[in-house]
């Protein structure tokens, strides 16, 4: 089967993360012209969520099983479902779809998505889900390099999404800087999305302050909170730095998150959507 066990899959960043890319996805669709997109940490592109292990701890109990019934939710949050519930045909919520599958699923047929992933035995599975695929690239390499190799891309419009694990803690901060640096000077006018963990908040502040001094057109903040950030030990919530984002996105996800926060927050959820760097047009 092409997906494993996994405690983290489908929890509440993960759900963030995902609505926040299908928005962003959706609005690079609204124009005919192709679109490129690269997800530097791609992961396996499918999960398994029910299981000996996962089904009684996993962390998609507190994220996707919450939502996965419910109806009447905003436009944007039912679409993200529908591309849920597509990967699970039977009804019951078995398997969850990462970031490669939810942006491949929104593609059209000129669109074209490389997918990095550096762990061999998670590259293989993602390479198998989309042996088929003739518009998803596949590359078993490191993700930061892959922003050099493939940047600026021919369509000249379309997404970087780097999703990094965070092993190397506050360090990853250096690295992603960098990254997003030599991606500006390859491919000024590409959105770039970055996934962070929130824990305690004060240690993003230097990140922030140097991501403001990017030379990006602009840059938003969009963060889910479902426990308030005040212990190092549990992941709090997480957020998503987004340089050039799509035009509206803000105004997009404005009904979205207070709902999140409402079904999947726990005690003290808060949410934000603030501008680091105004987009002054
Ligand atoms: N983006 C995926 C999603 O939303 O479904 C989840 C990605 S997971 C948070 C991070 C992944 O990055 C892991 O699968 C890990 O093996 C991989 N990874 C770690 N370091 C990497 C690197 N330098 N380049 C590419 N992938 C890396």
């Amino acid at each position: 089967m092409n997906y494993r066990h996994a405690f983290h899959a489908g929890n509440h960043a993960d759900v963030l993360k995902h609505v926040v890319l299908l928005a962003m996805i959706e609005a690079l669709a609204r124009k005919d012209a192709p679109y490129f997109v690269l997800d530097t940490h791609a992961g396996r592109g499918r999960y398994l969520l029910q299981g000996e292990q996962a089904g009684k701890t996993g962390e998609a109990q507190g994220g996707i099983f919450k939502l996965f019934v419910l109806h009447g939710l905003p436009a944007l949050l039912q679409r993200y479902l529908k591309r849920v519930q597509a990967d699970n045909p039977v009804g019951a919520l078995i398997a969850y779809p990462g970031s490669p599958l939810i942006t491949a699923q929104a593609m059209r047929a000129g669109d074209r998505l490389v997918a990095c992933e550096l762990q061999v035995e998670e590259a293989q599975a993602l390479a198998s889900l989309f042996a088929h695929d003739r518009r998803v690239d596949v590359r078993h390499a490191d993700g930061y390099a892959t922003v050099k190799a493939t940047l600026p891309p021919k369509e000249r419009r379309g997404l970087v999404l780097i999703d990094p694990p965070y092993e190397a803690q506050d360090e990853e901060f250096g690295t992603i800087l960098s990254a997003l640096k030599e991606g500006l000077t390859r491919w000024p006018t590409g959105i770039y999305a970055v996934w962070y963990p929130i824990k305690m908040r004060r240690t993003l502040n230097a990140f922030f302050r140097k991501a403001a001094l990017l030379p990006c057109k602009s840059a938003l903040l969009v963060e889910l909170q479902v426990h308030a950030d005040d212990t190092p030990l549990r992941l709090n919530g997480s957020g998503l730095l987004i340089l050039n984002p799509p035009w509206q996105l803000d105004v997009e996800l404005a009904p979205v998150l207070p709902v999140l926060a409402r079904l999947l927050g726990e005690r003290h959820p808060s949410w934000r959507i603030e501008w680091l760097k105004p987009d002054f047009g």
